[in-house]
């Protein structure tokens, strides 16, 4: 199980990272709502933690738009704001639960157990870009309905980028999103990687991964 956590106070995202990771689950962690929603694109997150003061904004706006898109991923929202009136608010804008900071870490840990034993969100099934087409449920690509044989991590890329195309995904963000669990990763591990999916992706297929410089990536559908 992967979990997407928004939480801006260094002290605390690593605290209850660490907390969850020890409960056995995967942890990506963001800062920001703009870093919160580059991971998004990234497939296969199974619950968001936020929490709603961030720097660039608060998160009772993005549960909003989460839910405005469709995205049916549980929400658990952690918070210091305890009025009645914040904690209904958090619901009816779309979270599933509602914990007030602070909080001991083990009932985080037992919400978080709770709200993954509901069954399954139903998300969008399939996502086009061009000729590429993405089918959600299996995380299988296709390129002009020809399933496309991507490893692992070009697959990955490929899903982030889809996600978010027509929109630079920094390059500290893409690091964080493939190579997290991997301790291996090297300097220009994504810009070979990059290199790797243009070459399989080719030419005139109506798609185009461009790079930024200096800042990152980002797959443009080509007129
Ligand atoms: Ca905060």
């Amino acid at each position: 199980m992967r979990l997407l956590l928004l939480e801006d106070n260094q002290r605390c995202g690593d605290l209850i990272r660490e907390h969850l990771r020890d409960a056995g689950y995967l942890v990506d962690l963001s800062a920001t709502i703009s870093d919160f929603w580059t991971m998004v694109a990234a497939q296969g997150h199974d619950l968001y933690i936020l929490d709603l003061g961030l720097p660039d904004g608060d998160a009772m706006d993005l549960i909003r738009d989460l839910r405005l898109q469709q995205n049916r991923v549980p929400i658990l929202v952690t918070s210091g704001r305890s009025q009645v009136c914040d904690r209904i608010a958090g619901l009816e804008n779309g979270a599933d639960d509602y914990l007030v900071k602070p909080f001991h870490c083990d009932e985080l840990t037992a919400r978080v157990r709770a709200l993954l034993r509901r069954p399954p969100a139903i998300e969008a099934r399939r996502l086009t870009v061009g000729l590429l087409d993405l089918d959600s449920a299996s995380g299988e690509i296709s390129l002009a309905g020809e399933r496309l044989d991507l490893s692992p991590s070009e697959r990955r890329l490929l899903t982030v980028l889809m996600k978010r195309h027509n929109q630079v995904v920094p390059k500290p963000v893409l690091e964080r999103l493939l190579y997290e669990a991997e301790a291996t990763s090297t300097p220009n591990a994504i810009e070979k990687l990059v290199s790797r999916l243009r070459k399989r992706l080719g030419s005139a297929m109506g798609v185009e991964v461009r790079t930024i410089h200096g800042d990152g990536y980002l797959l443009v559908e080509l007129p």
